[in-house]
């Protein structure tokens, strides 16, 4: 009875998992997708629960708590911060295969086939490699080891030897499994090599290196159910590789990188100024009031918001001037790019959050066609997305980045507090282009003082 119980859990489980999928691909579903996410992970626990194999529930519990203790404060962090939370979590749920195998591997090594043998060491290669490559990829990303790539001669040789040497070791373990001084040398490679793997990559591609990541976590979690013999487990780890690795599929190309270039291309090195004539150059810059003005003489204006929005949480002050320009009949739109912020979709989570209707939001092939028409192009904490350099500058290190042609509208105005470089470390040259305003402020300020600007709140 509790088999047939089990079977209907896991049944019920893996259908809301791929439904949660299908719904979280678009805006308005995504909440839906999110509570049939839960609902599944919970038919999936309970099922796990329910069986007869488990003796005592003591430790169970105790590691429940444990992980609603760790859970809770994770989940309640800043969005701008998802990319190192979710780096945290592959690092656990990746420990946690990696520690399943190891147990199967002391508990029964000569029970199992070849097939389940190599399924098991596929499982701990990858549950380790990803384990200590998040943990690297989350302390980047906080900052709390040094960003930028570290790179020194013949490191892609050295990193794949140790990966080969891992594979050769895991080979000779399925072949034999009585060898278990073996295993031991597996883990060490594989736990090695996940340090090394994320040495060379610099910050600015630690987005797409977790969502890849996260691929390597569900592979490792769909291995780790051949070992088990739990189809649950085989369908939730496959989901959760592919979805990660269309993922970053996805930001590869929206970034115009191959995945070599993002795992051995050491990008991201912040750029020093190649030649005095760049620091020489200077920049105009404008009032609230005077950005007002020609806000609200324009026809249309196009927003282009990027990460620094999110930093602020602008988002809500940008709807009231979305409505105080509305009023005023000028057509404000957004432009969205697709890597844009810290993780794909960013930007328009924060829009959405604010109610901006869809319809107002462009994706950036729709609005580099109607840029050329458009009056003001307001940037707001974008920087790397909107950097012309990208379409002719070879040397720059986001050459061939699609980007928002904002230098193609007839003004365009930046809100940023100060003409430091964005995630990728270049300079932006459209800051220095004779048609450019620069607005120097929080995002949230700005906004709010242009909004009242507009609205004959400006005390002047
Ligand atoms: P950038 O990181 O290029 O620039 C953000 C700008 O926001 C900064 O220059 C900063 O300037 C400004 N800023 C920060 N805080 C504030 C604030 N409180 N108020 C106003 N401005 C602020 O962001 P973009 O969105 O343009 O580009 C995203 C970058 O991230 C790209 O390089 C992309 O490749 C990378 N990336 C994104 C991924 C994604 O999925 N979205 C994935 C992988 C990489 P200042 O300090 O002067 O204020």
């Amino acid at each position: 009875m509790n088999e047939l119980i089990r079977d209907v859990c896991y049944l019920a489980a893996a259908a809301s998992f791929i439904l949660a999928l299908k719904w979280l691909s678009a805006v308005p579903t995504a909440r839906r997708g999110v509570l049939i996410g839960v609902a599944g992970m919970v038919l999936a626990v309970s099922g796990t629960l329910i069986q007869k194999e488990i003796v005592e529930y003591k430790w169970i519990v105790i590691a429940f708590v444990l992980g609603t203790v760790v859970g809770v404060p994770l989940a309640n962090i800043p969005m701008t911060a998802v990319p190192q939370r979710t780096a945290l979590s592959h690092a656990f749920g990746a420990l946690a295969a990696a520690l399943v195998g190891t147990a199967e591997y002391y508990l029964k090594a000569t029970k199992f086939t070849h097939f389940e043998l190599s399924a098991l060491a596929l499982e701990v290669v990858l549950g380790f490699l990803t384990f200590t490559a998040s943990l690297m990829a989350f302390g980047k990303l906080q900052e709390l080891i040094p960003t930028r790539p570290i790179t020194y001669k013949n490191q892609n040789i050295v990193n794949l030897g140790v990966l080969a040497a891992a594979i050769i070791c895991s080979v000779l373990l399925v072949l034999d499994p009585t060898k278990s001084y073996l295993f031991p040398i597996i883990a060490g490679l594989a736990l090695t090599f996940g340090v090394m793997l994320i040495v060379p990559i610099g910050g600015a591609d630690m987005p797409t290196v977790i969502s890849l990541l996260n691929s390597y976590a569900g592979l490792a979690a769909s291995a780790m159910g051949f070992v088990l013999d739990n189809k649950l487990l085989i369908i939730a780890g496959a989901l959760d590789g592919a979805s990660g690795l269309i993922l970053s599929i996805i930001m590869c190309k929206a970034m115009n990188r191959s995945f070599t270039n993002v795992l051995f291309g050491a990008f991201g090195q912040v750029q020093t100024a190649s030649s005095g004539e760049v620091e020489q150059r200077t920049v105009r810059s404008a009032t609230a009031e005077e950005a007002a003005s020609f806000l609200e003489a324009a026809s249309s204006v196009m927003v282009i918001p990027g990460y620094g929005m999110a930093v602020a949480q602008a988002q809500h002050k940008v709807r009231e001037l979305f409505d105080v320009l509305q009023k005023k009949g000028v057509e404000m739109r957004f432009a969205i790019h697709p890597v844009a912020g810290r993780m794909p979709g960013h930007m328009n989570v924060l829009l959405a959050e604010a109610d901006i209707p869809y319809d107002k939001l462009l994706e950036m092939e729709d609005a580099n066609s109607d840029l050329p028409q458009v009056d003001v192009a307001l940037v707001i904490g974008a920087n790397d997305v909107t950097n012309p350099a990208a379409r002719h500058d070879k040397n720059s290190p986001i050459y061939g980045m699609p980007i928002i042609d904002v230098d193609k509208a007839r003004t365009v105005m930046v809100i940023k507090r100060s003409m430091n470089p964005g995630f990728a470390g270049v300079e932006n040259e459209l800051y220095f282009e004779p048609q450019t305003l620069m607005l120097f402020g929080d995002a949230k300020s700005f906004v709010s003082d242009l909004v009242k600007e507009l609205s004959g709140g400006g005390g002047h």
